[in-house]
C-alpha cells in the first residue's frame, strides 16, 4: 500500500446510478493511495430531499420520496449481492419515510438537515458495496463522527481543530488496512445534531477531511474534465486549464463557478495540498491541477457567473461631506448578518451586492434591514442581475484589460463595475436575461 493519502470526492453524476458507480471504482481500485472517498447524493436526491423540506402536504413529500427510492433501488437491484445492503438501504427509507410522517406541515432547520442528509447516507453504503463486490475491503463510515460544525442548519460551519482531533481518533486508524467510503455535505453539531454545509458541500468535505488527515491530494471527479477557462455550458469556446493557482481558482469558486464549493480551497491552502478535479466518465483525459505555485500565470484565466444578484443603492444628499455614512450603513447590514460581497462608492451614495447564497441570512434579515436604511436614505433595490467575473492574474496592473473588457461589451449596460481591489479579478452586473452572451462574447475576446 502506499504510503501517501489521497481523498478522492465524487460528486452526484459520478454516483447518479450502477455504471457511474463502477466507473468510480475503476478510478478508486487504479490508485492505491486513494483510500478515503467521499460521495455526493446519487444525482438529483437532494433536489428531491429539498422538495420534501418544501412541501406542507405528505402525499406530496411522498411524491419526492417516490423518485429518491427509485434511484436508490435501481442501484440495489444492480448489485451482485444486493442483500448484503438491502437491510441498511431500507432503514434508511424506513427513517425517512418516518420523518414525513410524523413531520407537521413546517420542518424546523434541524429536520431539513436532517432529511437532506439521506441522499449521502444512501450512496455511500451503495458505493461502499459496489467496491466490496470488486474485491475490495471497504465500509461505509458516518463522517457525522468526526466532521463537527457549529448548530446553523443549512450552513453549518465546520470546526477545524475538532474535525483534526475526532478524525485523529475515529477514522484514521480505520484507513490502515481499508477503504472508508463517507459522506460529503453533511456533518454534525456538538449535540450530535445534523447538519448541513450548504448545497455543493460535498467538494467541501473532502477538502475538510483531506486537511483533518494530511492528506496529499484532494481529488475532485464530476462531469467535466477539469476546470475550464468559462462553464463549458455557456460556451463550446471553453478550454480545460491543466494548471492553476489556489488564488485563481478560489476566485473562480466564489463568484460562481459551480464545478468546486466556493470554500472548498480554504482547507487545501490552509495545508498546501493540491487539489486535482477530473471527470470520472473519462479519467484518462486528464483535468486541472490546483497547487500554490504554477509555471503560468496568465493575465486572463477564466470568466465566472453567478447569477440571481441583488443590488442595492443607498443614497443620502445629506451625507455629503458628512463623516460617517458609510459606517452607519454597514452596520446595519452586519446587525442584520447580511454580508456584503461587492461595494462601490460615491460621495453621496453607496451600491453593493449582497450574498444570497442558500443558507444565508439573506432572505430572512433583508426586510429588517432595508427599514433601516430607509430612515436616512433613500435606497433602491435591483433584482434579476447577473455577476460577471473576470479572472486572473495582476489584473489591477495589467495594460488594456478595461479597453478589452469595454470594447468586447460595447453595447451592454454594465452596473456596478469593480476593478484594481483584488489583483485576481475584475468583475460587474449585467441583466440576467444578457449574461449568458455575455460570457461568450467576452470569452472570445479574452481567449481567442
Ligand atoms: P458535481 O455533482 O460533480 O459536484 P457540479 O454540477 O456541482 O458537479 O459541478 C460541475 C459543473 O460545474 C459542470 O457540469 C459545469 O457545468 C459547471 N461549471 C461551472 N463553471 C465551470 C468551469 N469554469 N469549469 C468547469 N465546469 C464548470
Ligand atoms: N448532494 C449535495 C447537493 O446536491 C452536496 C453535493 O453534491 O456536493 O447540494
Ligand atoms: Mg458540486
Amino acid at each position: 500500500m502506499s504510503n501517501s493519502l489521497i481523498v478522492a470526492k465524487f460528486g452526484g453524476t459520478s454516483v447518479a446510478d450502477f455504471p457511474a458507480m463502477s466507473r468510480c471504482a475503476d478510478i478508486v481500485l487504479a490508485d492505491s493511495a486513494i483510500r478515503l472517498i467521499a460521495v455526493s447524493a446519487s444525482s438529483g436526491v437532494t433536489n428531491l430531499l429539498v422538495d420534501i423540506t418544501r412541501q406542507t402536504e405528505v402525499a406530496a413529500r411522498f411524491e419526492a420520496y417516490a423518485g429518491i427510492e427509485k434511484i436508490t433501488l435501481a442501484v440495489l437491484e444492480k448489485l451482485q449481492q444486493p442483500h448484503a445492503v438491502a437491510a441498511e438501504i431500507e432503514t434508511l427509507l424506513a427513517d425517512l419515510r418516518n420523518l414525513i410522517e410524523t413531520g407537521g406541515a413546517v420542518y424546523s432547520g434541524a429536520h431539513k438537515d436532517l432529511i437532506q442528509s439521506f441522499g449521502e447516507r444512501l450512496s455511500s453504503v451503495l458505493f461502499a458495496q459496489v467496491l466490496r463486490e470488486r474485491g475490495a475491503k471497504a465500509s461505509a463510515f458516518d463522517v457525522r463522527r468526526v466532521l463537527r460544525t457549529d448548530s446553523r442548519f443549512g450552513k453549518g460551519e465546520p470546526q477545524v481543530k475538532e474535525i483534526a482531533a475526532l478524525a485523529d481518533v475515529h477514522l484514521k486508524p480505520l484507513l490502515a488496512d481499508q477503504l472508508i467510503v463517507t459522506q460529503g455535505f453533511i456533518g454534525a453539531d456538538v449535540t450530535g445534531q445534523t447538519t448541513t454545509l450548504g448545497r455543493g458541500g460535498s467538494d467541501y468535505s473532502a477538502a475538510l477531511l483531506g486537511e483533518a488527515l494530511q492528506a496529499d491530494i484532494v481529488q475532485i471527479w464530476t462531469d467535466v474534465v477539469g476546470i475550464f477557462t468559462t462553464d463549458p455550458r455557456l460556451t463550446s469556446e471553453a478550454r480545460c486549464i491543466p494548471e492553476i493557482s489556489f488564488d485563481e481558482a478560489a476566485e473562480m469558486a466564489t463568484f460562481g463557478a459551480k464545478v468546486l464549493h466556493p470554500a472548498t480551497l480554504i482547507p487545501a491552502m490552509r495545508r498546501n495540498i493540491r487539489v486535482f478535479v477530473g471527470s470520472s466518465r473519462e479519467p484518462e483525459a486528464g483535468g486541472t491541477w490546483i497547487a500554490k505555485q504554477v509555471e503560468h500565470k496568465p493575465a486572463y484565466r477564466a470568466i465566472a457567473l453567478r447569477k440571481s444578484q441583488t443590488l442595492i443603492t443607498v443614497k443620502s444628499p445629506e451625507m455629503l461631506h458628512a463623516a460617517g455614512f458609510l459606517a452607519r450603513v454597514f452596520d446595519i447590514l452586519s446587525r442584520h448578518q447580511i454580508s456584503v460581497d461587492l461595494v462601490t462608492t460615491s460621495e453621496i451614495s453607496v451600491a453593493l451586492t449582497l450574498d444570497e447564497t442558500p443558507g444565508s441570512a439573506f432572505n430572512q434579515n433583508i426586510e429588517p434591514a432595508l427599514v433601516e436604511l430607509r430612515s436616512f436614505c433613500e435606497v433602491t433595490v435591483e433584482q434579476g442581475l447577473s455577476l460577471v467575473a473576470v479572472i486572473g492574474n495582476q489584473l489591477h496592473s495589467s495594460k488594456g484589460v478595461t479597453g478589452d473588457l469595454f470594447s468586447a461589451l460595447e453595447k451592454i449596460n454594465m452596473r456596478l463595475i469593480c476593478h484594481g481591489a483584488s489583483r485576481h479579478n475584475l468583475c460587474f452586473l449585467v441583466q440576467e436575461e444578457q449574461a449568458a452572451k455575455v460570457v461568450k462574447d467576452l470569452h472570445q475576446r479574452l481567449f481567442n
